[in-house]
């Protein structure tokens, strides 16, 4: 067969829960949580689908929903959206980004993005004809190198796809970040694409620096997130897109005739489960929580745990216990010592190894004790 990506396989999250199911290890590789959702948001589809929404909605997402979206956007970062010309409801952030790459990027065009980077983006990218700009963050902190990205952006840059808090090292970017990144695509026409799925995941009284907070960002910005990592929903493959009037037509081009549309009944109950903004609101203190119990727990051990920002994601270094490869280090830790983690390496296209895992915290404090117990007798 003539592959049309030749140096991808399967995605490290799928390779990782795989192996992490046959060892019967405790998972933290794959970020999904291991605690359910709450039963009302259940309670609201049920209602939903039995008064009879179950029948194609319009393609950008149900009103109600849209409504929603840009009243909660408008509400955290000022930028008002219209529901009907500038918010879609898609299928998840993977398919958001994919959308918004495949609607934008023309063959020959540049896009930047940040390594370790997101696995879907680059394979995105590709699949358009475009060519990937890597730009390498680094261990402890991963910050952006804004020279770097300046002397990067040229004539054929189209895009840069940027993603805060950041998957997989729990940075986060500040507010002089974004004036940075405004100042640089001042007076081109690079769209910037903004995986935002973590927003409400923010530690320490940081606050999430949307592109929608930012006016001169906004207004070149498809930023994309999502319902799974906020409602403990990952499952359900749901999330959003907002972006000016002219980038979410282009959208929309595409998104119709890759997905049409997305599940009704879930929209309407997403609608009503929104309506609560504590939902949103209280999740960076109830992960905190969690981040902080997982790093005193490992304070003990032989990882060296770096900074984690937001996400639910913690790295930590591990040469310590064994000099080996990143790949390496986590196939043994899920085999032998039953605990599943993500090398980083497989989120860089040079596999670029700096002897660092991510470990998910998104889970129950007793799995992470369970963890941890494991991880401290290395
Ligand atoms: N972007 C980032 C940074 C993510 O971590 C994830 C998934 N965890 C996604 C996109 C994809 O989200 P979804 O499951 O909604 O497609
Ligand atoms: N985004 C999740 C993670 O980083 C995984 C999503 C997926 O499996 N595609 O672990």
């Amino acid at each position: 067969v003539s592959s049309r990506l030749p140096h991808v396989g399967t995605t490290i999250f799928t390779v990782m829960s795989r192996m992490a199911t046959e060892a019967g290890a405790i998972n933290l590789s794959q970020g999904f949580p291991d605690f359910n959702a709450e039963p009302e948001l259940f309670d609201r589809v049920s209602f939903w689908m039995r008064e009879g929404y179950n029948q194609y909605p319009p393609m950008a997402g149900v009103a109600v929903l849209r409504e929603a979206i840009a009243a909660k956007v408008a509400d955290l970062y000022g930028t008002t959206y219209d529901p009907d010309s500038e918010v879609t409801v898609v299928a998840g952030a993977t398919q958001g980004l994919f959308t918004a790459v495949a609607a934008l990027v023309h063959p020959g065009d540049e896009v930047i993005v940040f390594e370790p980077v997101y696995d879907s983006y680059a394979p995105a990218i590709e699949l358009q004809g475009g060519r990937v700009v890597r730009l390498a963050l680094h261990a402890p902190d991963y910050r952006p190198d804004w020279a770097a990205v300046a002397a990067a952006i040229t004539p054929r840059t189209r895009m840069i796809m940027i993603n805060s808090p950041h998957n997989p090292t729990g940075s986060v970017w500040s507010a002089e970040d974004m004036t940075r990144l405004a100042e640089l695509v001042r007076g081109t026409d690079i769209v910037i694409v903004s995986d935002e799925v973590y927003e409400h995941v923010v530690f320490d009284g940081r606050r999430h620096e949307s592109c929608a907070r930012h006016p001169a960002l906004a207004e070149r910005s498809v930023i994309v997130s999502g319902f799974g990592k906020t409602y403990h929903i990952t499952g359900w493959k749901i999330g959003y897109v907002v972006a000016p009037a002219a980038l979410m037509a282009e959208f929309r081009k595409v998104h119709q005739f890759n997905v049409f549309t997305v599940i009704t009944p879930v929209q309407y109950a997403l609608a009503d489960y929104m309506a609560d903004a504590s939902r949103h609101l209280g999740l960076a203190a109830f992960y905190q929580a969690k981040r902080d119990r997982f790093r005193a727990a490992l304070a003990d051990s032989r990882f060296e745990l770096l900074p984690c920002a937001g996400t639910y994601f913690q790295l930590a270094r591990y040469r310590a216990i064994r000099d080996v490869p990143d790949t390496v280090f986590a196939e043994w830790l899920t085999r032998e010592v039953k605990v599943a983690v993500i090398p980083v390496s497989a989120f860089s296209a040079g596999a670029t190894d700096e002897g660092v895992v991510r470990l998910c915290f998104a889970k129950h404090d007793d799995t992470l004790d369970a963890a941890c117990e494991r991880l401290v007798a290395l």
